[in-house]
C-alpha cells in the first residue's frame, strides 16, 4: 500500500483569473496582476528533480495558482510529469473552465487515481457569471473519470445568507455538503496578527458552518491563532515549493531555501524547522497538521478532513494513501539530528531579523 513520504504544498505564481471574489486572498493583498507564470523550467526538468529517488519515496503535491490554477497552459504537463514518478498530485481550481479541466484529465488520464482536485465553491461569482451549471459539470466530469474530489467554500459573510442555498445545491450535485474552510485577512504581511474575514465573534463565524457537519472546518478553527511549541518536522518532511523557479523552502515563515531544479542529481538538503516556527499559528493545519507534520499532535488523517464517504468523493486508491501519516514513512530525529535542526534554526532567525530590517529601511 502507497504511503506518503514527503508532501510540497506547491505554488504556481500565475494571476489571471475569470472571478474576482472579495475574499480571495490575491485580491485583499491587491496583486491581481492577471498574468500567467514564466516558468524557468520546463515540465520534464521538473519531473526529473523530483524522482521519488531523489525524493526518498512517494510524495503529495497540492498545486495552487495565485490566481485559476488552471490556466496556466503547461499545468497539464507538469502534472503529467509529477505523477509519471509515481506520485500524487492535487489541483486546486474554481472548477469553471472545463477545456482546461478536460485536457488535464486526457493527457494524464493513465495515472487518475492519483489526482485530486480541490474545487472552490465561490457561489456569488458563479451565480453573478452563471457558472453554476458548469461548475457541477466539471466536478462530475472529474468524479466519472476515476479522480477524486474535494468541494469546498470560504466561510465569510457575504455567504451567511445563501449557506442553504449552497448546500442544497451541492448535495443534490455531488452527493454530499461542501466542507469549509476558515478565511483570514490579508492585514499583515509580516504574519504576526491574524484575523478571521468576518465582522463576527469567531463562535459565531463558526456557528454560521456548523449545520455543513465539515471535519474540515472544525479542525481549521480548532487550529486557528494556536501557535505551535512542539517539534515540527516541516522543511524535512514538508516543503513550500514554486513550480516556476524550483525554490523550495522549509515553510512559510523560513529565510533558507534551495533551487531543487537546477541539479537534479544534487542531494536536496532537508532539515526540520524543529522549535523554530515562526508563523503566529499553523497557517495550513488542515494539510501540514493532517498528515502528521507535528507527529506529538494526534490528528484526523487529510482524507477524514475531507472525504464525504456518503457520496464517495474520494477513490480507493487516494484514500488509502491520503490516510497515511508522514511519520509511516519518515524517522524521527536523533538528538544529533534536532541539534542541528536548532543551529539552523538560529541561522535561519538571522536571516530573518536582518530581511525583515533591510525591508523597513527600504519603506
Ligand atoms: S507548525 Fe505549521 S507553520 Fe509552523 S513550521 Fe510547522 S508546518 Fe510550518
Amino acid at each position: 500500500m502507497d504511503k506518503i513520504k514527503r508532501f510540497f504544498e506547491c505554488l504556481i505564481p500565475i494571476t489571471a483569473c475569470n472571478l474576482r471574489c472579495s475574499y480571495c486572498y490575491v485580491i485583499q493583498r491587491e496583486n491581481r496582476k492577471n498574468k500567467v507564470a514564466n516558468l524557468k523550467y520546463t515540465p520534464e526538468e521538473i519531473g526529473k528533480a523530483l524522482t521519488k529517488k531523489r525524493l526518498g519515496g512517494l510524495c503529495y503535491f497540492s498545486i495552487c495558482g495565485a490566481g485559476e490554477t488552471t490556466m496556466q497552459p503547461q499545468l497539464e504537463d507538469i502534472v503529467y510529469n509529477i505523477l509519471k514518478q509515481g506520485h500524487y498530485v492535487n489541483i486546486t481550481t474554481n472548477g469553471t473552465l472545463g477545456k482546461r479541466i478536460k485536457a488535464i484529465l486526457t493527457k494524464n488520464i493513465k495515472y487518475v487515481s492519483h489526482l485530486h482536485f480541490s474545487f472552490s465553491f465561490h457561489y456569488l461569482e458563479l451565480k453573478k457569471y452563471k457558472l453554476l451549471d458548469e461548475f457541477f459539470k466539471n466536478i462530475n466530469m472529474v468524479k466519472d473519470s476515476g479522480a477524486s474530489i474535494l468541494a469546498q467554500f470560504n466561510m465569510c459573510d457575504e455567504y451567511i445568507p445563501y449557506l442553504e442555498e449552497m448546500k442544497k445545491l451541492c448535495v443534490e450535485n455531488t452527493g454530499a455538503m461542501p466542507q469549509i474552510a476558515a478565511t483570514r485577512k490579508e492585514e499583515n504581511s509580516q504574519l504576526e496578527k491574524i484575523e478571521l474575514l468576518t465582522k463576527l465573534s469567531s463562535e459565531d463565524y463558526k456557528k454560521q458552518g456548523d449545520s455543513f457537519k465539515s471535519p474540515l472546518f472544525e479542525f481549521t478553527m480548532k487550529n486557528f491563532n494556536v501557535k505551535r511549541n512542539e517539534f515540527c518536522y516541516a522543511g524535512d518532511w514538508t516543503g513550500i515549493l514554486d513550480l516556476s523557479t524550483g525554490i523550495m523552502r522549509r515553510c512559510y515563515s523560513s529565510y533558507i531555501y534551495q533551487d531543487i531544479f537546477k541539479n537534479p542529481n544534487e542531494k536536496i538538503n532537508f532539515i526540520a524547522i524543529g522549535k523554530h516556527c515562526k508563523s503566529p499559528f499553523c497557517m495550513n493545519s488542515s494539510h501540514f497538521m493532517s498528515l502528521g507534520v507535528i507527529p506529538e499532535i494526534k490528528t484526523p488523517t487529510y482524507a477524514e478532513l475531507r472525504n464525504r464517504k456518503e457520496a464517495k468523493w474520494y477513490s480507493e486508491t487516494m484514500l488509502k494513501f491520503l490516510n497515511s501519516k508522514l511519520q509511516e514513512s519518515n524517522e524521527k530525529y536523533s538528538k544529533i539530528n534536532k541539534l542541528k535542526s536548532t543551529l539552523i534554526g538560529r541561522y535561519d532567525n538571522t536571516i530573518r531579523y536582518f530581511y525583515r530590517k533591510y525591508k523597513n529601511l527600504k519603506k
